[in-house]
């Protein structure tokens, strides 16, 4: 498909197009401009939905330098202010405004790949304004597992699906029933509260077991596979009703062993399901009794010891001393949670 069909003959604000294709510096994407709060990757796929290049390629057209780090196939936040003026041009925006639009790498936020969270009641609102659905920066944090607007449950848009199709358009506001509803708040209001502990924005709640940095450290745990095979991680235990099906889940992969920080693989959990899956189990081991949720059905009394069983074996593997590092480290952060262990499987549900 020709890049320059879709144009027409006169830009509402003047640009001259040109046909030399030498000049792709001045290529322009005729699509909506920037949504408050869009994420500038948000914005780039809106272009390549229309013009039918994928985001880096697209981005490549506009900018042939772009930079890229190695093994990095987006890194829009990071780009240049160069190619932030090359963009701007291109969508038709000043890049003062397009630069507004970036999202700040940080840990507590999803991973740039991974920032496909959207509101169903806000792209709603998009399409009775005329706007097309957008990602806000709004919905990629990792423990944001709501809409700030709406307060309902984020959803998860997978890349391949068309944005306006039934799949996304139709989701349901909140389970059927009461008690999922409330579980839905407890894990939502879980995560919110860890959030703010780990920001110092509010104290840790007197009746919750342990520290910020133990539920932290304990949702790694949860969320990695520091095994020494191919594993699912612990969280894909959890079994849940069927109502619960398009708020809470989990991934049907093994994962490899730990190859890079624990944390990255938190950062990597886009899917609100999967993250609403991992917070559950932690705040099991953290909220006291009369306020924590229900046990998810299939969780072991001693979740993590298929894990450490695959330890027992005496042959050490070099290339996995870092996982057991992380591992030795994880577990002592998390010994004053009283995650059940050996011998101590009781404690968990007695109280
Ligand atoms: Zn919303």
């Amino acid at each position: 498909m020709n890049f320059r069909s879709f144009a027409p003959r006169s830009s509402r604000r003047g640009l001259a197009m040109t046909k030399q294709t030498s000049q792709l510096q001045g290529e322009r994407w005729w699509i909506h401009g920037p949504a408050d709060d869009e994420t500038l990757h948000s914005i780039t796929e809106r272009a390549w939905r229309c013009y039918g290049a994928e985001g880096h390629t697209l981005r490549r057209r506009v900018w042939p330098r772009a930079t890229s780090l190695p093994g990095e196939d987006v890194g829009l936040d990071g780009i240049s202010a160069r190619e932030v003026c090359v963009l701007a041009r291109a969508i038709g925006v000043e890049p003062r405004e397009l630069y507004r639009h970036r999202l700040q790498d940080h840990p507590l936020v999803l991973q740039e790949n991974q920032r496909r969270a959207y509101c169903p009641s806000c792209w709603h609102e998009d399409a009775k304004a005329g706007h097309p659905p957008s990602f806000r920066r709004a919905w990629m944090g990792v423990f944001t597992l709501d809409c700030p607007v709406h307060r309902r449950p984020l959803h998860w848009a997978p890349l391949g699906v068309e944005l306006h199709s039934p799949p996304t358009s139709r989701m349901p506001v909140w389970p059927r029933t009461a008690e999922g509803r409330d579980l839905l708040r407890t894990i939502t209001g879980f995560a919110r509260t860890l959030h703010d502990c780990l920001e110092g924005k509010a104290t840790w709640p007197t009746a919750w077991r342990g520290s910020p940095d133990m539920a932290r450290a304990l949702l790694m745990r949860v969320v990695v596979n520091l095994g020494r095979i191919p594993e699912h991680p612990p969280f894909a235990s959890i079994g849940f009703p069927a109502e619960l099906f398009p708020f809470v889940g989990v991934p049907a992969r093994r994962v490899a062993p730990l190859q890079m920080s624990p944390w990255e693989h938190v950062r990597a959990l886009g899917p609100p399901a999967w993250r609403r899956a991992a917070f559950w189990m932690v705040a099991r081991y953290v909220m006291p009794a009369h306020r924590r949720p229900p046990r998810p059905e299939g969780l072991p009394m001693e979740p993590f010891a298929a894990l450490d069983a695959q330890w027992d074996s005496p042959f050490q593997v070099r290339e996995l001393q870092r996982v057991q590092r992380y591992r030795h480290a994880l577990r002592l952060i998390t010994r004053p949670l009283v995650v059940a262990r050996k011998g101590e499987s009781r404690g968990d549900d007695g109280h």
